[in-house]
């Protein structure tokens, strides 16, 4: 099917593999899936490697594990192949260097000769007249002798593109209507770079004219360089995708660009996640991060926040995509977060805690994860949360301090005869479900003149080691009548030898 346009829809996701996923770039993946999937259009993931400085060879499999976690699964790209392929660009610089040439010779382009020591210098000199920087276009007005001249040199070269000296460019964009451009303020950019690499402004133009890419979706960061884009477009004359910038995500205060070089703070002063892999890390559930990307930016409609990606796939018809920088909500992550949690089944919660339990160097036991699963649900924003609420249910030992087992007015002789008096009660209880557990532990508050809480609370010391943890009566039946026992002994022992 296609949108407004006669073309059927062809989306692609065209990322540098420089390292994890940043959640900006995972927002452009969801926006393209999103469009791509509403028109029931093909999504393309397509490699930008041509900058060989920025290199990372483990980059491509972190990139798309990122992709695959957060469920945006691409319908031609690496990993799968498609009719358009290779789609990496560091395997097709053929393409680029017969189109780059084919600009030179028909005259929208030309090679460029200068050393990068007379482009320097060229800055200075513009600096020094407070010109804005740029290059002066010296090669462009090269004469065809003195070209041959340093050709018969060899002399390495870059080839540049002819942008018009006056007039207007005016482009075109989905979200943000006409954008108008003076052309005086455009430069002479490099299209090939000396070592046969494509740059980004051709590398991009000529993979979604072979790849017959509609809707070209990516941030704004690149709208500055669209003028120069139309240009290349119009010069090889070659059909134009929609173009779609998107905005950006700002830190939460709104105040810049989210970067993985200087992590936002939350209002704790802890530092945020901002790449895919830290969300991954961090605990958060792919369906809550993908529903919060999709409030950033566009909107659902009907003051809904919360939906799934199937009816956001209904609505996402490319309208309603905010062309405004909005700024990266956090809090209602974590909030989301804990919805999304608390909405999973108990077993499909307990299924991805493990990794989380494990990777804290707890032994699972599947029984107890799936009893103490449920007492955790309501309390856990993030996966990562739960090692340290329920570790103690897995782990032989717990950490006891004598100072923490002796509640509130209380002293350690009374918290010994407490733990002991509770001890014998427990360990005669004909049951030891927690309802049968809780009444006899108030009757013994109240015959040893304490308040429930100041022997729930020594109790909870002795047997989670914890100031808080889940519910505490259901916590012991999972434990188990003889580790409660020996634990609640542990710990009167340890009060004994502190005497
Ligand atoms: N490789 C470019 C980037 O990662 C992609 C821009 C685009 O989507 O065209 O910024």
């Amino acid at each position: 099917m296609s949108d407004s346009t006669h073309r059927p829809v062809r989306v692609r996701f065209a990322p540098s593999p420089t390292g994890s996923l940043h959640i900006g770039g995972l927002r452009t993946a969801l926006f393209g899936w999103l469009f791509a999937r509403h028109y029931d259009g093909t999504f393309i993931l397509r490699i930008e490697d041509t900058d060989q400085k920025r290199f990372d060879p483990t980059a491509l499999a972190t990139l798309t594990e990122a992709l695959r976690w957060a469920g945006l699964m691409w319908d031609e790209g690496p990993e799968i192949g498609g009719e358009y392929g290779p789609y990496v660009q560091s395997e097709r610089l053929e393409h680029y260097q017969k189109w780059a040439h084919w600009l030179v010779d028909h005259g929208k382009a030309y090679r460029c000769y200068c050393t990068s020591e007379r482009i320097k210098e060229v800055n200075e000199q513009k600096q020094a007249r407070k010109e804005p920087p740029g290059y002066d276009r010296f090669c462009r007005s090269l004469t065809p002798d003195q070209i041959a001249e340093r050709e018969a040199q060899g002399l390495p070269f870059v080839i540049r593109m002819k942008m018009p000296l006056d007039g207007k460019t005016v482009v075109q964009d989905m979200i943000r209507g006409d954008v108008e451009f003076e052309n005086s303020t455009q430069q002479d950019m490099v299209l090939l770079k000396s070592d046969g690499f494509p740059t980004y402004h051709l590398a991009y133009v000529v993979d979604d004219h072979l790849m017959a890419i509609s809707h070209t979706m990516r941030a704004v960061e690149w709208l500055p360089s669209f003028p120069l884009h139309a240009q290349i477009w119009q010069a090889l004359d070659w059909e134009m995708p929609i173009h779609m910038h998107l905005p950006v995500l700002l830190n939460p205060n709104g105040k810049g660009k989210i970067s993985k070089r200087k992590p936002p703070m939350d209002k704790y002063g802890n530092a945020i996640p901002v790449l895919v892999h830290d969300f991954m890390d961090g605990g958060y559930l792919p369906e809550a991060v993908i529903n919060f990307l999709s409030n950033i930016g566009w909107a659902f409609g009907d003051d809904r926040e919360i939906f799934t990606m199937q009816e956001a796939i209904e609505r996402f018809d490319g309208t309603r995509i905010n062309p405004a920088n909005s700024a990266f909500p956090v809090e209602k992550l974590e909030w989301l977060n804990g919805l999304y949690i608390r909405d999973l089944p108990t077993e499909e919660l307990a299924r991805r805690l493990r990794p989380f339990l494990e990777q804290a160097g707890l032994t699972i036991d599947e029984d107890r994860l799936l009893k103490v699963t449920p007492l955790i649900q309501e309390r856990i924003k993030t996966l990562s949360e739960a090692a340290a609420m329920v570790g103690f249910i897995f782990s032989g030992e717990i950490q006891l301090g004598p100072q923490t087992l002796i509640q509130k007015k209380m002293d350690r002789e009374g918290t010994i005869r407490a733990l002991r008096a509770a001890h014998d009660a427990l360990a005669s209880l004909p049951d030891f479900a927690h309802d049968i557990q809780e009444p006899a532990m108030r009757a013994l508050a109240e015959e040893l003149g304490l308040k429930a809480g100041q022997l729930f609370g020594t109790l909870r010391q002795a047997v989670t080691g914890q100031t808080i943890s889940p519910p505490l009566f259901e916590t012991m039946e999972i434990l188990g009548r003889d580790l409660c026992l020996t634990r609640i002994e542990a710990a009167a022992s340890l009060l004994d030898s502190v005497s």
